[in-house]
């Protein structure tokens, strides 16, 4: 079995790996810090949970540690792209503790904050910039920042930046940084543009795939209660009140649900805070670290804001609201049973969200329990196992005719399509979204 010390890691960088508790690398350690020590270009498919953070920051520190003076004003030598504000916090806490034994400067960029802070501390030049790439782009607009000194690139959780719109930034970012450099992509999924996006900016890359040790949903205990609308309020704060709930997130589908469950579980004597995209950064950082001291024990929070937040204790999942993707249950439930631990995911769902539950069992191909109010699971099975396998039988509504002559208003073609349910974003991309089948132009000296 691989030992940290087989990495060739640095003295320091492996002293502080010992007294962060860690013995053995994970299987994307193994892996990824090697190669990136030899300088190769990486894809690397992971999800969060597999120690993936560490298998980049490692190296990056270690490379850092064999180098000698500041990459210049305004300028870094390394930077790390996350999608969320959440994940770039988290990255660069990381940084400083993995880096806690050399000497090193690492800042984060990133919207909802004030941006003259960060140009303070980036004017005098850093080791590493962890940022979203909206403020980013913002900061060299501004003339305040410059990537011509940046010697390595890494895009984390690729994936989501290209759900949140992030993908022609990230493109016109990676155009800006020079050869010779070191470029990681690492993505839970590899969908087709960022296949491309590899194809376009990596030079040979090793591609490095890791699953999950145990899949994480195969050790969460998955519930439905079946409650109409006003009778969730009642359940949700009994559920919240069990003694086995240590510290819960409960999801709604909109930011103010997320405040409404908030103030309803106050009301219960329950302390819960939320966390969305209309709160401050300070207030989100707040949160968290209430939630993550046990000062409050249940967060309420919508999809895109829980993105990120890393915090291995999570007993319960409860799910106020279904979403009506199903792959958001997936990421969801997710927050519990992490590190090899187990966890609980609790779904309340209403006559209106049955169809989305079927869709979840349609994914998962696992049926939730069945349980009635009091944790007894439920004998009276309304959803026979055959029922995953064949499409939802609805009684649809007749068909209205279409109006041909709408459609091909000119006035409608430059309509923005309607946001789907969900699509709240932390940190909004810098433009609009182009039509991402475009091609960008290359730019002629430094594109791969
Ligand atoms: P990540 O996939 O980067 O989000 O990491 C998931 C969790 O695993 C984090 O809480 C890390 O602190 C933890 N972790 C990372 N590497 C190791 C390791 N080698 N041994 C034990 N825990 C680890």
């Amino acid at each position: 079995m691989t030992k940290f010390t087989d990495l060739g890691l640095a003295e320091p960088i492996l002293r502080a790996v010992l007294a962060e508790g860690y013995t053995i690398p994970t299987p994307i350690q193994a892996k990824v810090i090697p190669i990136m020590l030899a300088g190769r270009d990486i894809v690397g498919i992971a999800q969060t949970g597999t120690g993936k953070t560490a298998a980049f920051v490692l190296p990056l520190l270690h490379n850092h540690s064999q180098m000698h003076g500041r990459p210049g004003p305004k300028a870094c030598h390394a930077l790390i792209l996350a999608p969320t504000r959440e994940l770039a916090a988290q990255i660069a806490e990381n940084i400083r503790g993995y880096g806690q034994f050399i000497q090193h400067s690492v800042v984060v960029v990133v919207g909802g904050v004030r941006p003259a802070q960060q140009i303070k501390a980036l004017s005098q030049g850093v080791d590493i910039v962890v940022a979203t790439p909206g403020r980013l782009e913002d900061h060299i607009a501004n003339g305040k920042f410059r990537l011509d000194k940046t010697k390595t690139i890494i895009l984390d959780e690729a994936d989501q930046m290209l759900d949140l719109g992030f993908m022609p930034a990230i493109r016109r970012l990676m155009a800006k940084v020079p050869k010779p450099r070191q470029t990681l992509l690492l993505s839970a999924t590899m969908p087709k543009q960022i296949r491309q996006l590899a194809g376009d900016f990596l030079d040979r890359p090793v591609e490095i795939s890791v699953a999950p040790q145990s899949r994480p949903i195969e050790r969460i205990t998955q519930q439905v209660y079946f409650s109409e609308k006003p009778g969730k309020r009642a359940l949700l704060a009994s559920l919240l009140s069990a003694p086995d709930v240590q510290h819960a997130i409960v999801f709604t589908k909109t930011k103010h649900g997320a405040n409404k469950v908030v103030q309803n579980l106050e009301k219960a004597g329950i302390a819960a805070s939320a966390i969305h995209g209309n709160k401050s950064q300070r207030q989100r950082e707040h949160t968290l670290g209430a939630f993550r001291a046990g000062t409050i024990n249940v967060l309420v929070a919508t999809d895109i804001a829980a993105r990120g937040i890393d915090v291995d204790d999570i007993s319960h999942v409860i799910n106020y609201e279904l979403p009506n993707i199903a792959e958001s249950y997936v990421h969801r439930i997710g927050r519990t049973a992490r590190a090899g631990k187990s966890g609980v995911a609790i779904s309340l769902c209403d006559g209106a969200e049955r169809k989305f539950l079927f869709q979840i069992e349609k994914l998962t191909g696992i049926k939730l329990q069945r349980m009635n109010v009091g944790d007894t699971p439920s004998t009276k099975d309304d959803t026979p196992d055959e029922r995953l396998h064949e499409p939802p039988k609805h009684k649809r509504p007749p068909k209205k005719k279409k109006h041909k002559q709408r459609s091909n208003r000119p006035s409608d073609k430059g309509k923005p399509k309607p946001k789907p349910v969900g699509a709240e974003t932390t940190n909004k991309p810098a433009k609009p979204k182009p039509n991402r089948k475009r091609r960008p132009r290359r730019s002629t000296s430094n594109t791969g």
